[in-house]
């Protein structure tokens, strides 16, 4: 069995383990594949053991990844990066989903440019739940603005909310966190907004996560290995 098969149904275990341990209905967590810095022939590999979302947060390495699998026709494409607004057109003409909608501004220029032979773009507005400076996202208070106004855009489909909390440490509340937005989520849908996506969940926190509500939990270290570090200034850092 190849390596990727392997640790696929782990992961597929562990979320089907959370879902159990909190009580919830099975089925009820996807899994979005990251598949950031590594080849397209991993993601082909993945696909061939049933992987159907990917995750991807460069745009140039979205746009790449996307043109090398036009034969997998069933794959869908989720952008989960920072997106600035020179870069919005050839996302809205090609993926999926964007999980990272944290600005109006942005979401204004996806709709518009999302072409009409397609479906409305699935979206999720980016919370940033650990209230770090560093963190994009939009603040918690600015949430159910930002989400009601993304609603109405006529080439999006809101479908949920996402975050990235601090990593986990100690005296750092994850639950908590995750809490946050799972909040703002019930108290959206109770407004009227059909929603029905919490991407929240990574390699060390799915589990957390889903006890949290977690729709959709973004893998990427546990299905593809530790991802090369990249040097950022001065410091050698993760990319995130
Ligand atoms: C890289 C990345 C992930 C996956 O993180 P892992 O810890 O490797 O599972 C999830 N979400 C976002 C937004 C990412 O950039």
């Amino acid at each position: 069995m190849p390596e990727i098969e392997n640790t696929r149904l782990a992961v597929l275990q562990r979320i089907d383990e959370a879902l159990r341990q909190a009580g919830r209905e099975p089925g009820g967590c996807g899994l979005l594949a990251v598949s950031k810095t590594f080849p397209v022939e991993d993601v082909r590999a993945c696909h061939a053991s049933g992987q159907r979302a990917f995750g991807e947060n460069y745009v140039q390495e979205l746009l790449e990844k996307l043109e090398r699998t036009r034969d997998l026709t069933d794959i869908e494409w989720h952008f989960i990066g920072p997106l600035q607004s020179n870069k919005t057109r050839p996302v809205a003409e090609s993926a999926h989903w964007v999980h990272s909608v944290d600005r109006l501004k942005i979401a204004e220029r996806l709709s518009a440019q999302r072409p009409a032979a397609m479906p409305p773009l699935n979206v999720c507005v980016q919370v940033n739940v650990s209230g770090e400076a560093s963190k994009s996202g939009c603040a918690p208070a600015e949430a159910k603005a930002l989400a009601h106004a993304v609603a109405r855009l006529p080439g999006l489909r809101l479908r949920g909310l996402m975050c990235i909390p601090e990593p986990d440490a100690a005296g750092v509340d994850l639950a908590g966190q995750f809490g946050i937005l799972r909040a703002l989520h019930d108290s959206l849908r109770v407004e009227g907004l059909p929603l029905d996506t919490l991407s929240m969940g990574m390699s060390a926190d799915l589990e957390i996560a889903v006890a949290a509500g977690a729709t959709m939990v973004r893998v990427g270290t546990a299905l593809f290995g530790r991802r090369p570090p990249v040097l950022v200034g001065d410091d050698i850092k993760d990319r995130i």
